[in-house]
């Protein structure tokens, strides 16, 4: 199993490095000496947008920090899609209209545009995972005051066997727990994930929700803790809510109160396939 970072694990200056390096066994060894060296020499870049941080400043500039943007108004009361300004209001929301019942909302830390993108590829393919608490900080705000109970439950959307093996991690899991830490409520992993066909990235809508509907299933002993419990879902980033709905459609199965799902990022309502 992955080391779970939350929150308290804080931010450790000798963990910054130049350039992100996966954390798996050979790669984490390299990185260690390479980190220390490259400290020596360079000093720590922004993930964002790799400018030299001040030494006061941890993972991201205070310019890359105001250029992420929540999702614009006026949005969609349930998922926050940005409507645009020539939709009326009464008109359903194309994003979130067929989404099931239990998924009673979406909120998103910001939308993808620079330098989200940068962060979230950093988390999951750079490995670095000390940048979860501060992604984190931004998903908490989003959810807002939003009436938790203090049984809710965090749980992030699970990754496949197979891509937990190649990356060691789990991104989601990451950004769970941190999430889980900020609010005080319990962290559980209740749902496990089947291998699916091919990576989702060039699917269209209707391809990847065919391809995820059934990807699914409750972890072991894992119904009973989730009966009646509302629950914070969380992702890295937010496409088309396919994976989403089909995550959230399980936990109804096992009895869920509600799902909100809280996601770092969320893509446009023009930009779908990501
Ligand atoms: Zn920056
Ligand atoms: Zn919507």
């Amino acid at each position: 199993m992955p080391r779970a970072t939350g929150a308290d694990a804080g931010f450790r200056r000798s963990d910054r490095s130049q350039s992100p390096t996966p954390r798996t066994g050979r790669g984490r060894r390299a990185r260690g000496v390479l980190g220390r060296l490259t400290h020596l020499l360079l000093p720590p870049a922004c993930s964002g947008c790799g400018c030299a941080l001040p030494a006061e400043i941890e993972y991201l500039c205070p310019g890359c920090r105001t250029r992420l943007r929540p999702p614009a108004h006026p949005r969609c009361f349930r998922c926050h899609a940005p409507r645009g300004t020539g939709l009326p209001a009464e008109r359903p929301c194309p994003e979130c209209e067929d989404w099931p019942p239990i998924l009673e909302g979406a909120r998103a830390a910001c939308v993808m545009a620079p330098p989200a993108g940068s962060l979230v590829h950093a988390l999951k393919y750079g490995g670095w995972r000390e940048l979860a608490p501060t992604m984190a900080e931004g998903m908490v705000r989003a959810l807002g005051p939003i009436d938790l109970p203090a049984d809710a439950i965090v749980a992030p959307v699970p990754t496949t066997r197979a891509r937990l093996r190649a990356r060691g991690f789990n991104q989601a899991e990451e950004l769970s727990r941190a999430v889980a830490h900020s609010l005080d409520r319990v962290h559980l992993n209740p749902l496990r994930r089947e291998g699916e066909s091919g990576t989702q990235v060039a699917l269209h809508r209707h391809e990847r929700r065919a391809n995820v509907e059934r990807a699914f299933r409750p972890a072991e002993r894992s119904g009973s803790k989730v009966a009646g419990r509302y629950i914070v879902l969380v992702d890295d980033v937010l496409t088309t809510g396919a994976t989403a709905c089909a995550a959230a459609a399980t936990l109804g199965a096992m009895g869920a109160a509600k799902v909100t799902l809280l996601t770092f990022a969320r893509a446009l309502p023009d930009e779908d396939g990501g």
